[in-house]
């Protein structure tokens, strides 16, 4: 069986930026299962991974267009610090879900300066080129419901 649409694909993996730095592996954890043509995972490796078979392996650069897209200068912004009611201590590097008008969104606090506080919500990925890197572990087809849902059912996530 060669990986096409519909189909469940566990792949084993390996992730590093341009800098050579691993930022994410699947190594001592289960392979990462997903449904094969439905968006599940990032454009550039979904394109990669098509046509492949089991134990074959995968070595690709991902543009940050094909990966986490391109860095948005729209998505920094400064806030007040009156904004984070609640929070004891806000410092850089903490993360918040903020509510945005395109729905909920991960920021990342950057920069403090007395009571403005800078919060980027690009995926921390976002504006690089990635290389993936690792083998192909199992195909099957995938099920009616699963189909159905547009992602995989193993038994752990919310289905
Ligand atoms: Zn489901």
């Amino acid at each position: 069986m060669n990986i096409a649409a519909q189909h469940v694909v566990s792949i084993h993996y390996e992730v590093k930026d341009e800098d050579g730095v691993v930022v994410d592996t699947s190594e001592g954890r289960d392979p990462l299962v997903y449904l094969h043509g439905n968006q599940n995972i990032i454009p550039g490796l979904e394109k990669a991974l098509n046509g492949l078979a089991q134990g074959d392996g995968f070595d690709v650069q991902v543009t940050p267009e094909e990966a986490y897209g391109e860095l948005q200068d729209g998505l920094v912004q400064s806030v007040p610090m009156a904004s984070f009611e609640g929070v004891e201590k806000v410092e850089e590097g903490m993360v918040f879900t903020a509510q945005t008008q395109g729905g909920p969104l991960q920021v990342t606090v950057t920069a403090i300066e007395d009571d403005t506080v800078t919060v980027d919500g690009n995926h921390p990925l976002a504006g690089k080129s990635l290389s993936f890197k690792g083998e192909v572990a199992e195909i099957r087809e995938a099920t009616a419901e699963e189909l159905e849902h547009g992602h995989v059912h193993d038994g752990t996530a919310d289905e």
